[in-house]
């Protein structure tokens, strides 16, 4: 008799990342806190009626920021017509965020600004208090990558760091992590919360400005990575993003449908997201 608990079909996990849609809602939010969790992170709690319903399965989704035209403190948001977002007048500012965590029952969503020299994201952060508006779109959809891999890599700059800690929040016990993260120094690191085997390897730029470092590289390069099995994430700055992807497939064994690298920004460019999948 064949044992089909133990045949190939039944076992072999299915690792096929799978993307879910959602459907695309605008919502205005208030601030309810602001903390400086490190020298270049600061964390604003947002909260409101509109975040009801409310939802980001996937650890590197990103929601749209809209913000306040900073003269007259007036935010415009789109509604929704049937051809998609209808806009009343102009368009505000927007920048991509990972919603760090959202609390249903708090009825909360943090974001975590990595502070740089000048944006309007940043500036915007910065000044952020309790009652100041925010603008949240999305997320339009998900990117579900399963667990079940041999271990895990997850690579990032200073942007990455909420993506990063939500897949590690949401490994399971008995999962393994590599995470390779660049921040300016010690003062930047932060804890993370998970019940994965985690290595953990942070790469300091020291003063270098950030998309110039080479840290990341230098350290992926340096790194002796587990047998097996792996899916590789990789979010930072655009060019490093694919130096990184391109050393991690042509030289590191790594399977290109399992990995994911994306530029969360562009060093001289404005409001970039690049995408350096196959
Ligand atoms: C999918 C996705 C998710 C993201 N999630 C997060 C997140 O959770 N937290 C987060 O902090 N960022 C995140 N980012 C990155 C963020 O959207 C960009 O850093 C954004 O450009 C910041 O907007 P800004 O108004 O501050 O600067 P911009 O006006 O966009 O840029 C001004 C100048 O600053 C440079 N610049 C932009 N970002 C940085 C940086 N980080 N370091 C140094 N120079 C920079 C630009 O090259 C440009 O020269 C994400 C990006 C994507 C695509």
């Amino acid at each position: 008799m064949t044992d089909f608990s133990t045949s190939p079909a039944s076992t072999a996990p299915d690792r096929t990342p799978r993307r879910v849609r959602h459907e695309l809602r605008f919502r205005k939010l208030a601030v309810k806190t602001v903390q400086r969790v490190t020298p270049h992170l600061i964390r604003v709690t947002l909260t409101g009626d509109d975040l009801a319903g409310f939802q980001s399965p996937g650890f590197d989704d990103h929601v749209k920021l809209f913000f306040p035209d900073p003269a007259t403190g007036k935010l415009s948001l789109p509604t929704m017509g049937p051809e998609g977002p209808v806009w009343p007048e102009g368009r505000p500012t927007m920048r991509d965020y990972t919603p760090r965590r959202h609390d249903a029952k708090a009825g909360t969503l943090e974001i975590d600004f990595a502070l740089h020299e000048a944006g309007p994201a940043t500036q915007w952060a910065e000044q952020a208090k309790a009652g100041d508006i925010l603008g949240v779109g999305g997320p339009r959809g998900s990117f579900i990558v399963p667990t079940e891999f041999d271990w895990h890599l997850l690579i990032g700059d200073d942007t990455a760091l909420p993506a990063i800690s939500r897949r590690l929040a949401e490994l399971p016990a008995g999962a393994r992590a590599v995470v390779l993260a660049e921040i300016d120094s010690e003062a930047d690191e932060i804890a993370f919360d998970t019940q994965a085997e985690l290595i953990l390897k942070w790469a300091h730029r020291r003063g270098t400005e950030p998309g110039l470092s080479h840290v990341l590289l230098d350290a992926l390069k340096a790194i002796e990575l587990p047998a097996g099995d792996f899916h590789a994430w990789v979010g930072c700055e655009s060019a490093i993003a694919k130096a990184l992807r391109a050393h991690l497939v042509g030289e590191r064994g790594a399977n290109p449908k399992w990995t994911r690298a994306s530029g969360y920004w562009r060093r001289g460019a404005v409001a970039t997201h690049d995408s350096h999948d196959e």
